[in-house]
Order: structure tokens, then sequence, then C-alpha cells
């Protein structure tokens, strides 16, 4: 039996991605190599959007290349967004790639690395499925030690906006939805077979529309708004028709798609958490217009404070963009403010990077990089206060944490003994220390926070969630961290 294995870079997408990659392939016969280096087959699935992204697949292409010298038959497969950007010019400048294959193309991989091995050329198959999309669904994990409390389902693919800096509407193609059957009957199947908590995925998600027309309007939507979507409906109906789903989370929502009744549903529906990731990308007007974001700072501000009068208690992380070109000092400290202003709880901060394709490359990149790492350094002083604070005022209370995988090893923060890790509806991450005797993987426990670390929180069950607990099966299956499974990361792309 041939043997695969799959490296992957970049967002949540291409997480999920990867996922569909490992359904596909062990359909198709493969089974999954345990160091990547036995494979026969290896995919990078890459990521473009930030410039260091792209630099780290050709230097591990590079570290390949003596892999593929060892043994010619074995075959480098590069899929992603930097796969649907280059196609056949990946093929011309790195000879050790034997394949190139975009988003859109994970269906026929097994095809074509079946025509690879009866001697085929090297290939190029990046062709969007615009007329008849494709949405991989999740396989329900098998077994024991398979549970996966947490899963991703891909909601709609592509985005028709254009923010300035962004690669992604030319690595995946114009926006395209998923019906809202497909989906629900999806969530249904994962939540049958153990699932406590979806992620909706999409590159600008709460733009969803159903492409069959099979949702009635929300509650709160008005047919006269630009902005409004079926997004809220959408929620809605999953709500309704999986009542045994814990826990639905969404990313990357757009700002201008925060509308009344996507407001409304965080109020009426127990099933959001309270915590949203909103991109904002900067606090100033004059750079979200050359961003072309499409929204002001008073704008976002407004429908952020709107979203947390709605859900008391709600915390809000964003993605911030420094050094954009023309972003002065007074740009910067616009940005510092608005970052105080809605007291983000997390913040993914990158340096603007030229990316290719992108209406951004017509201006000048003239933020010298001293100057972005120095403003990328105080955005990241700036939230770490705010976090830390958020997290210090959180030691002393009850928590509802779900379980998403064991830390034994790890010993977070310095605080070894943890053992079981998982977030908190707000997204904060907990390590819950001392039951080591309990299974608790995909149970949402009440626990008692006893310290805040820098990042997360260091917790202990509490005497009720103790007593409820199941004794952990001696001799048997490891419940571990469910596999390629890890904690939810914010989004980096997208929104
Ligand atoms: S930043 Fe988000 S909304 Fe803007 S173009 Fe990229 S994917 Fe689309």
């Amino acid at each position: 039996m041939p043997r695969y294995a799959i490296t992957t870079f970049g967002c949540q997408m291409n997480v999920h991605d990867s996922e569909r990659m490992h359904d596909v392939l062990r359909r198709a016969g493969y089974a999954e190599a345990g160091d990547p280096d036995e494979a026969d087959v290896l995919v990078l699935n890459t990521c473009s959007v930030r410039e260091k992204a792209e630099q780290k697949l050709r230097s591990e292409v590079g570290r390949l290349a003596r892999w593929k010298r060892e043994r010619p038959d074995r075959v480098l497969v590069v899929a992603g967004c930097v796969a649907q950007q280059e196609g056949e010019r990946l093929l011309k400048q790195m000879r050790a790639i034997d394949m190139v294959v975009g988003p859109d193309n994970i269906p026929e991989l097994p095809g074509l690395l079946g025509d690879l091995a009866l001697g085929g050329l090297p290939i190029a198959r990046t062709v969007f499925d615009t007329e008849a999309p494709r949405f991989l669904a999740a396989s329900p994990p098998q077994g024991a030690s398979g549970r996966a409390p947490t899963a991703f389902v891909t909601i709609m693919k592509g985005c028709d906006e254009r923010c300035s800096f962004c690669v992604v509407p030319y690595t995946r193609g114009p926006e395209r939805y998923r019906p809202s059957d497909e989906i629900v009957a999806e969530i249904a199947g994962l939540v049958a077979a153990g699932t406590r908590e979806v992620t909706l995925l999409g590159q600008t998600v709460n733009s969803y529309r159903d492409p069959l027309g099979a949702l009635p309007a929300a509650p709160g939507a008005s047919p006269d708004d630009p902005d409004e979507s079926e997004f809220a409906a959408l929620l809605r109906r999953i709500a309704a028709d999986v009542p045994g789903l814990a826990r639905l989370r969404y990313t990357s929502p757009h700002p201008r798609h925060l509308t009344p009744s996507l407001i409304l549903a965080h109020a009426e529906l127990a099933v959001l958490p309270r915590h949203v990731h909103l991109p904002v990308q900067s606090g100033s007007d004059r750079v979200l217009r050359r961003m072309i974001r499409r929204y002001t700072r008073a704008e976002y501000v407004a429908r952020t404070r709107a979203l947390a009068a709605a859900v008391p208690g709600l915390s809000l992380s964003t993605d911030i963009i420094v050094g954009f070109p023309g972003e002065t000092e007074d740009d910067f400290a616009a940005t510092l403010s608005l970052v105080r202003e809605v007291g983000f709880k997390g913040l993914f901060g990158f340096k603007y990077s030229r990316r290719p394709h992108t209406p951004a490359l017509r201006l000048a990149d003239d933020v010298p990089e001293d100057v972005k790492g120095a403003r990328l350094s105080r955005l990241f002083e700036e939230s770490e206060a705010l976090l830390s604070a958020h997290l210090q005022g959180l030691v002393g209370t009850t928590q509802e944490v779900l379980v998403e995988g064991r830390d034994k090893e790890r010993g977070h923060g310095g605080h070894g003994g943890a053992l079981w890790s998982g977030r908190t509806g707000r997204h904060e991450i907990a390590h819950v220390e001392g039951a080591e005797e309990l299974d608790l993987l995909g149970e949402i426990v009440e626990v008692a926070v006893v310290r805040a670390n820098k990042h997360s929180l260091q917790a202990e069950l509490t005497e009720a969630a103790r007593a409820a607990a199941r004794p952990r099966q001696r001799g048997g299956e490891e419940p571990g961290r469910p596999a390629r499974r890890a904690l939810p990361v914010l989004s980096a792309e997208g929104g």
C-alpha cells in the first residue's frame, strides 16, 4: 500500500483542505506514513498570503530535493494557494516538484497520481470549479482514539472583495456557496459521531447565500441593506436542525456583513459562543480606504459596539497589518488607539508584504522594514497588555471549557502538571490540572481558574464537574489529542 504524508502551511482553510486530502487519499487506498521521510507521496499544502509563507515552501522544496534523489519514484505534490498562484511556473522553477494541484482540484488527486505512476509527465492542475462548485464533506472520525471534539465545515469559498493587499481572490477565485441542506447534513453527521463544536469556514464567511434559495429571511434582515446576506438565516437553521451541537463558531467574517440580523442571531442563539474574530486591518480611515476595506473606523466601532451590547461578556479578536504603503506614524497611532478602544482580547499582527496580482502593487512599499518591525512590536505590546489584564481578571471565576485534548507531555508555560486543554466559550485557552484519572475528551466541563499564564488560563475541575466526569479506561486506547486536529487557531487569512 503506498504511503503519503501532508505538510500544511497557513490558515484554517488549508488545515481543512489537508483533512479532505487525507480523506481522498485514504479512500483511494493510500496509507498515512508515520514519518514523512518514509512517504511515497508527499504533499505540501501551501499558503501565499504572506511572503514569508511562500519562502517557507521554497526552502522546504529545496530540502526535499535530496529526499527525491534518494528514490526518484517518490512523488512531491504542491497544493494550496501557491500552487494556484504559480501553476506550471513551479514545475519549471523547481524540478523536484512532480505535481501542482489547486484547492478546487483536490478530488482529482488520486487520478493524477495514477497518471504519474503510469509514466505521465509532471502536471499542474489549477482549475476553479466555478460552474459546479464542489465542497468535500469531512468524514466523521472513527474509533475511540479518533474522537474529534471540534471540526471545520466549509460553507463558501473564494472572495468577491478586492482588498488591495490580498492575493486570496486570485488564489481562491470568486465566491461560491454551498447549499444549506448539505451544510446541515454534514454538521449533523459530525455531531452524531461525537463532535461538539463546529467552525464554519469561508474567506468572507458571513457573506453566505444559499445557492438554492432554501433559507427564509432571518429576523432583523433588511432587504434594502446591501451588506445583508443569508448568514444569520444559516446560523438559525443549524441551531434548529442540529440541537445536539454545543458550539458554533465561524471564521473569517468581514465587518461589512456584521449586519443587524447577525447581531440579533448572536443575542438569541445560545449555540454561538461569546467570541467573534473580526479582522479590522487598520484603525486609520486613510489606510482603510487605500486597503479598499469598504468600511470606516467609525462603522467598525459602531458594529462591534452593537454586537457587544447584544452579547454581554463578548470578546473580540482581530487581524491587523502594519506598514501598509503610505502608513504614517499618525495612521499607526490610530490603529493603536482602535485596539484600546475596542479592547481586543486577541490579535494577529502582520507586516505588510507585497503579494503578486494585488492592487497594492501599484503603491510604493515605502515603510522601511525596521519601522514595520518596530510598529509590530508596539502593537503586540498593546495587545499582550490587554490580554494579560483580561486573563488576570478571570482568576477565581468558574468557566465552561470544551476539552479538546491532552497536554501531559507539554507542561505549558512552566506550569507542569497540566493534563487536559481546551477552550472557553470566549476562546481563551484553558489547561485543566489534576484530572489524570478522568476521560474529559469532548466534554464541556466546569473549571475554576486558578492562575493566568501569558496566553492561557490554568484551571481545576470544580467538585461538581469532577463528580460527573467519566473515569479513564486503563489499558484501553489513549484518548490523546485527535490525530491532526490541533486546537483551533484564529484566522490569518480572509475576512
Ligand atoms: S482580506 Fe479577506 S475580504 Fe479582503 S480580499 Fe482577502 S479574503 Fe477577501
